[in-house]
């Protein structure tokens, strides 16, 4: 038996329209527009379950392309099935996964070993990102030209760049390199923009005014907009001359928002990303949530934010990812050198955009762009990220009415905390469905299951 979805708002980057949904098996077998309905009801259609949705809002499932899920080798923190939950709870229904685990997913044999770690148990669709490294282009080479242990460029979604900014071993800060790996063609090069060179000589300062009790509202001068902008120059410049695929990761400042509006004149090939964090908080907060709100980059000034803003209604920044990035509170509660970047928020990615959309008017389908479609073109993901006859029944149904107060007790986090506990949020996530599966209900969790497949990437 499928689902039949009547007196709903389906939201997608076209617009807003009421419309029923059948659901067959794993697809959507059918949409139908309300005014081709008789009192908005499909007839004869005993052998759906029918489900009322009350003028409740239905969006495509969302599609985070950046996530931090600590699997394997970190999974004190969180793991696959614990935080694809929460991301599943938030309406996100594909998640692909950041390659700074341990071991660092720079090998294909390290990949096919997450591939192998997610299945059956991710109760969202799984992908996971591959990522550079000062050596390891001839093996993504392979990767690309021959395929290796299994693993071909449709197994994975891009290439992650941490330019000038390390995380484990991956830097990359040999020029040569740098140039070699923006020249791949086949796959999305996504990059962590921070001068290294800037944020050490910052910290240096820091330390010697401070000792180890820097505090953290020195973090936005530490990990500087001056970094920021030095290294998103420097990719998009060189993102331009060779033609690259480039997606700019979390960009936080009004610099950084322009340098791309600009960039995508000359370049059709560069699309940027930010997170909630940097929609939502700014660096008045530090005060308040010191460590909890350090994550990388920094969160920059009001008037950055509000420029982000901006860039996500005027379709400059592409997609919302959450960089979901969880730590237990113990790490987070060190001094400030030993205390680790990184803010878990997956589960309320979607409330705030739909907060800052209400707040600044963005249109709805703005949102629907950045939340799922956009993401599913960039990554070339099949059949998925959009309301569509024959694509997944991924559905995330939300009743822009409600609002809810994030708690402690509410967060599917394994860290159990989150920056955005006791902010109120717009827009609450009723019911969503993986595959044709109806996974929360009433915003509980309606089944067990993991639901989540593997994601095909075509491009
Ligand atoms: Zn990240």
């Amino acid at each position: 038996m499928g689902y039949l979805l009547y007196n709903g708002k389906l939201v997608t980057g076209e617009g807003i329209k009421e419309a029923a949904i059948f659901i067959d098996g794993e697809k959507i077998s059918r949409i139908i527009p309300a005014d081709k309905l008789e009192d908005g009801f499909p007839k004869n259609h005993t052998e759906y379950e029918t489900i009322d949705l009350n003028g409740k809002l239905v969006f495509a499932g969302g599609i985070d392309a950046h996530v931090h899920f600590r699997e394997p080798g970190l999974t004190h923190k969180a793991d696959i099935g614990t935080e694809s939950l929460a991301a599943v709870k938030g309406g996100i229904t594909s998640f692909i996964d950041m390659p700074n685990t341990k071991p660092a997913t720079v090998t294909a044999s390290a990949l096919a070993e997450k591939l192998a770690l997610a299945e059956g148990r991710a109760f969202a669709n799984y992908g996971f990102h591959i990522g550079a490294t000062n050596d390891n282009f001839r093996e993504i080479e392979t990767i690309l030209e021959t395929g290796k242990d299994g693993i071909t460029g449709k197994d994975f979604g891009g290439i992650k760049v941490f330019m000038g900014s390390s995380t484990g071993n991956m830097l990359v800060d040999d020029d040569e390199t740098l140039r070699k790996i923006f020249g791949i063609k086949e796959k999305e090069i996504l990059v962590h923009c921070e001068d290294e060179e800037t944020v050490r000589e910052n910290f240096r300062k820091a330390e010697e005014e401070f000792g180890d009790a820097i505090p953290f509202e020195r973090h936005p001068a530490i990990r500087s907009r001056k970094a920021c902008i030095l290294s998103s120059i420097k990719a998009l410049e060189t993102a331009i001359e060779l033609g690259t695929r480039l997606h700019l990761l979390h960009i936080s400042t009004r610099e950084e928002a322009e340098m791309v509006r600009a960039a995508k004149l000359s370049s059709v090939n560069i699309t940027a990303e930010t997170s909630a964090n940097y929609l939502w908080f700014t660096d008045q907060e530090y005060h308040r949530l010191g460590a909890m709100m350090k994550c990388n980059p920094a969160i920059k000034t009001p008037e950055d934010r509000q420029a982000l803003r901006q860039a996500l209604r005027d379709g400059v920044i592409d997609t919302a990812g959450s960089d979901h990035a969880p730590h237990m509170k113990e790490e987070k509660d060190r001094k400030y050198p030993v205390c680790p970047s990184g803010v878990p928020s997956i589960q309320q990615s979607l409330q705030v955009l739909l907060t800052v959309a209400d707040e600044e008017d963005i249109p709805l389908s703005r949102i629907a762009s950045a939340f799922s479609e956009k993401a599913a073109d960039i990554f070339g993901i099949k059949d998925r990220g959009y309301l569509k006859e024959g694509y997944y029944a991924d559905l995330a149904i939300v009743d822009m009415d409600a609002v809810q107060t994030v708690t402690s007790e509410g967060l599917a986090y394994k860290c159990g905390w989150s920056p955005y506990e006791n902010e109120t949020l717009k827009g609450v996530v009723t019911d969503v469905f993986v595959n044709g599966q109806r996974v929360v209900k009433d915003s509980v969790q309606a089944s067990m299951k993991p639901f989540g497949q593997r994601l095909v990437f075509e491009k």
